[in-house]
């Protein structure tokens, strides 16, 4: 059986000729697929009822299971999806109250082998990589069910995407020449893997990189990412550099903020120098509780006093706004398994 999601338009093509029909009801299949979001072939009605079954005869639309579809009360969905070996990850969806936008956060591997201390998807260690049909079925899988068109595309879910950069990319060039999801509302975050930095940059996509730095300096950051170890704060600096020289692009620096550890005014002033001839916007991120370790969130009047010090350095500053909290959605609690 052939799965439809996830073929371009030259493999449909292959399927429709093989079936001995034009090319024309592949861009027709190509349409309901990705456009149209249809669950079934049964959906496909410009397709004589002769010609689709036919097509159910040698194709089904998708293998994807939705295992468990939460809401939480601000509109975020997550759901648990189940890939064809039984292995299970996270897609959130993010509506925003003012913006039209829909934005997925799609997972990128099974796990992760980047074993941050403060990440839920750490604990599970690294199962495997995703496919690129993978990673887009997810988005697919969201517009099936809600009916809704994504419009932005955040590698924020589960995995290290740099870790698994062919899969990343080849869904990326899927979004933009299947959905119609163009390269800069497409956001890959990364905890800085320098040598796929490198390469993203001499590739000189127009998406937006977003790097986890959480750290003012290599003592803090080695205690909260053992990554640190491996690709240094230093070496990471002379990286971002280059991308943004090679792309012309701001890039996104994500400051995750843990109450004692990483908030303070001294924090925040080697922040902004670090930062001070890197052309970024920053986006703090309160500490999401996991439940496996003792850090907490800062109060609010720290987050603002933080964010305070930073946009006196004349950088641009965000408070993420935290999202599907309530069904443990929200950032690095994903952790690909049933509900607790
Ligand atoms: N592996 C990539 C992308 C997935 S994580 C990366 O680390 O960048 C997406 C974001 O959520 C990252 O910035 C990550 O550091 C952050 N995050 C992880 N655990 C978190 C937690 N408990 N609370 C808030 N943000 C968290
Ligand atoms: Fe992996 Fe990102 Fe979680 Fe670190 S924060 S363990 S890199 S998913």
């Amino acid at each position: 059986m052939e799965i439809l999601s996830g073929l371009n338009l030259g493999e449909i093509k292959r399927i429709t000729s093989q079936l001995g029909a034009s090319d024309f009801r592949a861009r027709q299949i190509h349409n309901w697929l990705y456009l149209k979001s249809v669950k079934s072939i049964d959906e496909m009605t410009d397709l004589s009822v002769k010609f689709r079954e036919e097509l159910k005869k040698v194709a089904i639309v998708s293998d994807i299971k939705i295992k468990v579809k939460q809401v939480s009360s601000d509109g975020t969905i997550k759901y648990l999806l189940e890939f064809a070996d039984g292995e299970c990850v996270e897609t959130v969806l993010m509506r925003f109250d003012n913006r039209a936008n829909l934005t997925a956060c799609v997972s990128s591997q099974v796990g992760c082998a980047v074993d941050c201390s403060f990440c839920a998807t750490a604990k599970r260690g690294f199962i495997r990589n995703l496919t690129y049909k993978e990673i887009i079925e997810q988005v697919l899988t969201i517009q099936r069910d809600t009916g809704l068109k994504v419009t932005n595309v955040v590698f924020m879910g589960q995995g290290e995407p740099l870790l698994n950069l062919d899969n990343v990319l080849k869904a990326m060039e899927m979004f933009n020449e299947n959905f119609q999801i163009g390269a800069r509302r497409l956001t890959v975050s990364t905890s800085g893997i320098i040598p796929q930095i490198i390469k993203l940059a001499d590739l000189n996509l127009q998406s937006t990189l977003a790097i986890s730095l959480h750290a003012p300096n290599h003592q803090i950051r080695s205690k909260l990412m053992k990554i640190e170890n491996k690709y240094n704060m230093n070496d990471l600096h002379s990286s971002l550099k280059y991308y943004i020289q090679k792309t012309g692009r701001r890039i996104t620096i994500e400051y995750l903020l843990i109450k004692n550890i990483n908030d303070t005014t001294e924090s925040a002033k080697q922040l902004a120098h670090y930062l001070s001839d890197i052309k970024c916007n920053i986006n703090l991120i309160p500490y999401n509780p996991i439940g496996e370790n003792d850090y907490q969130k800062p109060s609010n009047n720290s987050i603002m006093k933080f964010k305070c010090l930073l946009e006196h350095s004349g950088k641009k500053v965000t408070v993420r706004l935290e999202r599907g909290a309530d069904i443990d959605a929200a950032c690095g609690q994903l952790r690909g398994k049933l509900p607790r």
